[in-house]
């Protein structure tokens, strides 16, 4: 890709997406940051340009697919075309299997399976019709193949992006557009937290790679590097940023 890029993140406004949206940003891509949040999205797109970077804030509820589509046409209507779309919002989705919280389960299956489906059939549909061999990277996470007490919803979710990643890989491979999950495990972010009572935080800490939770930063960085040319072979992967979370017992 000689032209400048532009990458799309959902989920910018706080975590991994903004840790995302900054190194996309200092690598001299041009990042539409969306998110639900307004405030912390724009907080992001500051942070860029303080930077030098160039970004632009766009509000969406990937939940809703007529607000992703919005997403995609703004996105060209700004830039001009879409050669990243990282579709990585999402919520924790807590909650014991008999003890569901049903509005919970289903905003919980809406945010985070809808949510990445809309954003896969939009960026692929626009890459699609722009003749843009582009990538499209789905947050996945270590819960979408192993189980832990009490996030049946989110496992449910996680599960779903990961094998919506392969099909639509292997769909839109005719048209040279890459679909990669990336699976992260323990991360430093605000949707951790929620996990903090159940003891869940202290497990998942004593199972990473130096015994802390991994710092969103590091995820962005295997975020990027999956969307580089260089990472052609990529395809249909799920690409552990996990600092060994699902490989050590
Ligand atoms: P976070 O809470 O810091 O960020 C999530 C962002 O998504 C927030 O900015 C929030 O406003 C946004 N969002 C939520 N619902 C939305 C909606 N309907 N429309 C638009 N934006 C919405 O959490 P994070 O850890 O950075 O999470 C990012 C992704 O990483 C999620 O998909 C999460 O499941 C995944 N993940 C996180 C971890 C972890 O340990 N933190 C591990 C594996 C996977």
């Amino acid at each position: 890709m000689s032209e400048q890029r532009v990458a799309v993140i959902t989920g910018g406004a706080s975590g991994i997406g903004r840790q995302v949206s900054l190194k996309f940003a200092r690598k001299g891509d041009r990042v539409v940051v969306a998110d639900f949040n307004e405030t912390a999205g724009q907080e992001t797109v500051d942070l860029i340009k303080a930077e030098g970077g160039e970004a632009s804030f766009v509000q969406v509820d990937v939940s809703k697919q007529e607000s992703v589509e919005a997403l995609v046409d703004k996105a060209v209507e700004l830039y001009g075309r879409i050669d990243v779309m990282h579709n990585n919002a999402g919520i924790g989705g807590a909650g014991p299997v008999l003890e569901q919280n049903m509005d919970l389960y289903h905003r919980t299956i809406n945010v985070n399976q809808h949510g990445v489906a809309y954003g896969i059939i939009a960026a692929g549909r626009k890459m699609k019709e722009l003749g843009i061999k582009g990538v499209i990277i789905n947050t996945a996470s270590v819960f979408g193949f192993l189980a832990s007490p009490g996030t049946f919803a989110y496992h449910a979710t996680k599960g779903a992006v990961i094998m919506m990643s392969k099909s639509a890989a292997l769909e839109l491979a005719p048209y040279g557009i890459r679909v990669v999950a990336v699976a992260p495990g323990a991360v430093d972010t605000p949707i951790i937290q929620g996990y903090k009572d159940s003891g869940l935080l202290d497990s998942m800490r004593a199972k990473v790679m130096g015994g802390e939770l991994t710092k969103p930063e590091v995820v962005a960085d295997t975020v990027y590097l999956v969307s580089l040319d260089e990472a052609t072979a990529i395809t249909g992967s799920v690409v552990m940023a996990d600092q060994g979370y699902a490989s050590f017992k």
